[in-house]
């Protein structure tokens, strides 16, 4: 059996992505801004896609800026409400402990600018409170910035809630929605968002392609200079194949997101049921308000490196928070953020499960995943001293909170 269960980290190239990027980069292959027919041609499929964006996002064609990817729009949309901000006199930004690196590092640069950013907590169950943002609000506040769903552990923020305190309140609000678009409902005017950073390869678009949408009003700062692309806010010739193959991704996605939902919440709760009853482990995150594809466990005595690969041996490809991998032995921010100790923030395993995943999968997922954990406690020292009362456990034996 063969299982990519990593959908948070990328997703495959959709037939009809692919199809609608080869169809473009062979019949619309002129620079848009050139004026002979074959540009216009390029030009044309550029505002298609932006129209269709648009009407998926509910907003205006002229609030999407197309960009590289999740990152850049992360950084596009922070920095220019950090400046617009500062010209007011306001230099202090609101955000979460648990935001992706894109925007924790950008908020790193922007506090070695002079501005002040304040973390929230997001508290065990990963959900940051729409009180405590109202509360944090200062008069000199330029922006919120809190992510739509997490990445790692899969949890819904009160995106809208929060939209409305900012609106009312007069301060930016920014969404870092690269885990929700494509999975979960998301509107730019119900939910109150000015500024909102989406990616295409988290929903069966290509790598490389992204959008920043800015409602209207709000000045961007280009990170990039040069040409008059993008209305002058990101110069660039257009990435035109990468555009077509994300909006035909994303029309895919937005028109069987319930359907997709429907499916993927009971396998996703059968699969935490049952690794719920492997003994001294627990979920991450809140059990019900999650992507409806996101599972996250920690495992005591468990180094998540050794589960990924001997998952990977029996077809199961997976991620986990730790990063031992790239040289440093921090636990995923992520975790720590939700109080997780260090000894089991090590052992954690993320299981992304794509659309079309079944019931007999989920089953295969979750043997694979106990055999290994017993025979990689079996191997480690750590947990014999557990097991003989020389270490004290972090969690219970089972997880009293199981789901149906
Ligand atoms: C993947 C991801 C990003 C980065 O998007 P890229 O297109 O890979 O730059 C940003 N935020 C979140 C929450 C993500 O999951």
């Amino acid at each position: 059996m063969n299982i990519y269960a990593d959908h948070a980290a990328t997703t495959k190239t959709s037939r009809a992505a692919i199809d609608a990027m080869v169809d473009c980069m062979e019949n619309c292959y002129g620079n848009p801004s050139s004026l002979y027919s074959v540009g216009q041609q390029a030009k044309t499929a550029l505002e298609n896609a932006r129209e269709k964006v648009a009407k998926i996002l509910n907003c205006d064609p002229k609030e999407i800026t197309f960009t590289s990817g999740g990152s850049e729009a992360d950084n596009q949309a922070i920095r220019s409400a950090a400046y617009l901000g500062a010209k007011k006199g306001k230099k202090h930004i609101i955000s979460t402990a648990f935001e992706h690196h894109a925007v924790l590092h950008t908020l790193k640069k922007l506090e070695q600018e002079g501005f002040t950013v304040t973390l929230l907590d997001v508290h065990k169950e990963g959900i940051v409170s729409a009180k405590e943002v109202a509360d944090a609000i200062r008069e000199d506040t330029a922006l919120v910035t809190v992510m739509y769903a997490n990445n790692e552990i899969g949890t819904i923020q009160p995106i809208a809630e929060i939209g409305k305190i900012c609106r009312e309140r007069g301060v930016l609000f920014h969404t870092d929605a690269v885990q929700a678009i494509g999975h979960i409902s998301v509107d730019v005017q119900r939910d109150a968002v000015d500024m909102l950073s989406l990616s295409a390869h988290k929903f069966h678009g290509p790598k490389g392609v992204g959008v920043l949408y800015a409602r209207k009003g709000i000045l961007l700062t280009n990170l990039i200079e040069g040409g008059a692309q993008e209305r002058g806010k990101r110069a660039g010739t257009e990435n035109v194949p990468g555009i077509v193959g994300m909006t035909a991704a994303l029309e895919e996605a937005a028109k069987h997101l319930e359907e997709h939902r429907k499916h993927l919440i009971p396998l996703r709760n059968r699969l935490i049921s049952g690794l719920s009853k492997i003994e001294y482990s627990e979920l991450n995150g809140d059990p019900e308000n999650r992507l409806p594809g996101n599972v996250n466990f920690c495992f005591e005595g468990i180094e998540g490196e050794s589960l990924l690969l001997l998952l990977d041996d029996l077809g199961i490809q997976a991620s986990s928070g730790s990063a031992c991998t790239s040289g440093s032995l921090d636990p995923s921010h992520v975790l720590l953020a939700i109080g997780r100790l260090h000894e089991v923030a090590h052992g954690s395993l993320r299981l992304s499960l794509g659309e079309d995943i079944t019931e007999e999968e989920i089953d295969y997922i979750i043997e694979s995943v106990r055999s290994v954990v017993e025979r990689l406690r079996a191997m480690s020292p750590f947990w014999r001293d557990l097991i003989n009362g020389k270490r004290p456990h972090v969690f219970k034996q089972y997880q009293t909170q199981l789901l149906q």
